[in-house]
């Protein structure tokens, strides 16, 4: 099954020749869940081959401009490219106030329905679930009011050993009862334990996204061994009082935030214009937390499954 992201934007608020504001896209089992929507995130979708009609819902970390300015004009193409499933957008208020106002100018006959789903940005909710997958809201520190997303497959339905079902010749109902956790006694009188001939295909994936934030101690609890995580970095380390000013992180900061929650991997991102040389950022990083790689525009992320 399907579990990587791609960027299609990564540029703080103002953006650079070749950076855009930010926008992500997860694949889950093929399906596709866009988080953020900076301008111009309907054309990165079609540069990056994904149809805007796969999308599934879309996940909206706070009402600042670099993070919602190209979803207007996306909900307008959906329309006029034939979507006819309802569409989901998770957003703090007041979303729904700008909504409103973007239909009755903008998008009078949009030939599908939008469901406003309210995130509330100080609470650590369930917020989304299908069969393979929940979204959970990570509160944030930043200026106004911001969530996080934490996307984390469900636990898989476990398996049985072929070789044992093979060996004893066991029967459907007893294949079932050992799958549930218990125990049976063949005809021979065996007693086969549950534990000894069941196992998880595969450990939950996770991915969990932090924009835009100042470092926050409580966040690496709710993230705790995370497998990807995006932490944005404004900022270099000796910008530290600015990055505190604006609500904003140092590469440093969100190094050590994935240190502190065990996560597998960085991703580091929303960099100011000022840094021409990026890798200097990632390098910073690096020297805290080994695994920081830089969310390039265009790149997309896979986690394996181990
Ligand atoms: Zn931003
Ligand atoms: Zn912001």
């Amino acid at each position: 099954m399907t579990f990587k992201v791609t960027i299609l934007g990564s540029s703080a608020a103002m953006p650079t020749v070749d950076k855009h504001h930010s926008a992500q896209i997860l694949n889950v089992s093929e399906q596709f869940y866009l988080i953020d929507c900076g301008e111009g995130t309907q054309n990165r979708l079609m540069k990056m081959g994904i149809n805007p009609l796969k999308i599934n819902s879309i996940f909206i970390s706070h009402l600042h401009g670099d993070h919602i300015y190209g979803l207007f004009p996306l909900i307008s193409t959906m329309s006029l490219m034939g979507r006819r499933t309802k569409l989901k957008i998770f957003a703090p208020r007041p979303f729904d106030e700008i909504m409103e106002n973007h239909k009755r100018y903008f998008d009078i006959g949009t030939g599908y329905e939008i469901e406003f789903c309210e995130v509330r940005t100080r609470e650590n909710n369930l917020i989304f679930e299908n069969k393979v997958m929940e979204v959970y809201s990570l509160p944030l520190r930043h200026n106004i009011p911001c969530s996080g997303f934490l996307f984390k497959e469900k636990t898989l339905p476990i398996n049985i050993r072929k070789d044992i079902v093979d060996r004893l010749q066991l029967g459907i109902a007893q294949v079932v009862a050992l799958k549930r956790g218990e125990d049976i006694i063949t005809e021979d009188g065996e007693c086969i334990t549950s534990e000894s001939v069941t196992y998880i295909p595969y450990q939950p994936r996770s991915y969990a996204y932090c924009a835009d934030t100042q470092y926050s101690a409580k966040l690496a609890g709710l993230i705790q061994g995370v497998d990807l995580l995006f932490h944005e970095s404004t900022f270099a380390d000796i910008d530290k009082a600015l990055a505190k000013r604006t609500g904003h992180s140092t590469t440093t900061q969100a190094a050590k935030l994935a240190l502190n929650a065990g996560a597998k991997r960085l991703l580091l991102g929303h960099f100011s214009a000022r840094y021409s040389d990026t890798s200097l950022l990632v390098n910073e990083a690096r020297d805290v937390f080994k695994d920081s790689f830089e969310a390039k525009e265009g790149h997309t992320f896979e986690i394996q499954r181990y």
